[in-house]
């Protein structure tokens, strides 16, 4: 059933894949890409299992999922199939006024699967999307009951997406400096970022919390959110927190009426080891938004999932008191048909059950990195694994030790993406053992030659 088949379709010819290079050059313009010094994309034209075909006979591990999405691998027939069906009935209708089956099959099953209390679906398409409706959820549900509270807490180095609510809660992350003047004030607080034999992490967590408790004791009435990645940072560098941290900041968010966002958009559908982070962290947050893996990776789609008391707050006899949010493509049938079978895999076990070997895997060779000279920082949380590399220059995102990683690893066929001076992997479930402890060695042979 979940499939680790090696072999993809065909490669193009030498002309048909500089023509499409050269258009490529011509008319696109790709994400968070330096045009002028990046180099060309590489053309891909099939993938299968964990394997990525490009078009000039090249194949591709990928060890990233192809930026977290992929979580059961590429092209899975079951999920293909799935689509193709419901292309064949109905691809698309409006969602105001009108309902169809596989929306409301995909919200049942979603809010059974959920940590309990979570049972309201807002559908959108998008993972900064999702994110955007959370926020506007939870302040609209404050002013709805009266409340005047306008502040928003995060994480520092929390990233929730590209859209203008969604930079703004993530504006610490560093990557939206260029748009600074126009993003609305959040509060934030440091993340305690914990790794393997970490002993410093109570004192940080402590500290991080007495910050809280001083600001909650000034301004709690007016906090109307706290916004969280939980357990895992994923785009400020697979930084990593503790359950009992989570389990705290929530605790004393709620008890000043403040709502508790997980944005699970990446930890979501197994990645930290339980099918959401907010199991594992034994948190049940008040509105939770889920992406990427939510179709498997094929299409995009998006919910913002609350509780029922937040809802509630939005019934009444006036439109001004109804949630005014909507995109063109609110619960597309095809997305909803790709989530659903997504969730019939899932419910086989077997992804989980990979993501526990894989987790392993990733320990062991951690383990045997943890002495290496050039390796801080190691860690794990289910299927992430990452560390951070010992080099000249620059840390952060923009280290270029990290392009130099990506080009060596790319060059021996491996798609391994470091954020800056971080290494992580995050692979599709359907990754064999023997294809891992490959991307392990690349990693090793990379710390011992790349400068
Ligand atoms: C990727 C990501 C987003 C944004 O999702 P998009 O689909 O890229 O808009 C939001 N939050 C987290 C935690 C993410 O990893």
């Amino acid at each position: 059933m979940v499939i680790s088949c090696k072999q993809a379709s065909g490669a193009l010819s030498a002309a048909r894949v500089r023509e499409l290079t050269e258009l490529d050059r011509a008319c696109v313009w790709h994400p968070f890409t330096q045009e002028a010094t990046a180099p060309p994309p590489i053309p891909i034209v099939s993938g299968r299992g964990a394997w990525l075909q490009a078009a000039d006979g090249r194949r591709f591990l990928d060890m990233i999922s192809s930026w977290w999405l992929c979580v059961h691998g590429h092209a899975q027939p079951v999920i293909a199939e799935a689509i193709a069906r419901q292309a064949r009935e109905l691809e698309q209708v409006i969602f105001a006024g009108f309902t169809h089956e596989p929306a409301v099959r995909l919200a049942q099953r979603l809010t059974r699967l959920l940590p309990e209390g979570l049972t309201r679906v807002f559908f959108s398409d998008n993972g900064s999307t999702s994110v955007e409706v959370a926020l506007k959820m939870a302040i609209q549900y404050h002013r709805n009951r009266g409340e005047k509270r306008f502040r928003i807490g995060v994480l520092e180095g929390g990233y929730h997406g590209d859209t203008v609510g969604a930079m703004s809660v993530g504006r610490s992350s560093g990557f939206f400096d260029v748009f600074g003047d126009y993003l609305f004030q959040v509060d934030t607080f440091a993340f305690p970022a914990t790794w393997e034999a970490d002993d410093g992490v109570e004192v940080r967590e402590a500290e991080v919390l007495a910050a809280v408790d001083r600001y909650l004791s000034e301004h709690g009435s007016a906090l109307a959110a706290m916004i969280v990645e939980p357990l895992v940072q994923g785009a400020s560098g697979m930084r990593m927190c503790r359950p009992v941290f989570l389990q705290e900041l929530a605790r004393r968010v709620r008890l000043v009426g403040g709502l508790v966002i997980f944005d699970e958009v990446m930890t979501g559908f197994g990645r930290t080891g339980a099918l959401f982070a907010s199991e594992k962290a034994g948190v049940v947050p008040d509105i939770i938004c889920l992406s990427k893996g939510l179709t498997g990776g094929f299409m995009p789609m998006a919910v913002t999932v609350c509780s029922q008391m937040l809802y509630e707050a939005f019934l009444g006899d006036t439109f001004d008191r109804a949630l005014a949010h909507g995109h063109s493509f609110t619960a597309n049938p095809l997305g909803c048909a790709a989530a659903l079978a997504s969730l019939d895999l899932f419910e086989t076990g077997e992804p989980l059950r990979r993501c526990k070997v894989l987790e392993d895997i990733h320990r062991e060779r951690l383990q045997e990195l943890c002495h290496h000279p050039r390796v801080i920082k190691p860690r794990c949380t289910g299927v992430i694994a990452a560390l951070n590399v010992v080099a000249a220059g620059q840390g952060g995102y923009t280290a270029v030790v990290g392009q130099k990683f990506k080009q060596f690893f790319l060059d021996r066929g491996f798609l391994i993406r470091p954020l800056g001076d971080v290494i992580y992997l995050l692979p599709p479930y359907c990754l064999t053992g023997e294809e891992l402890h490959s991307a392990w060695d690349v990693i090793v042979e990379a710390l011992n030659v790349v400068e």
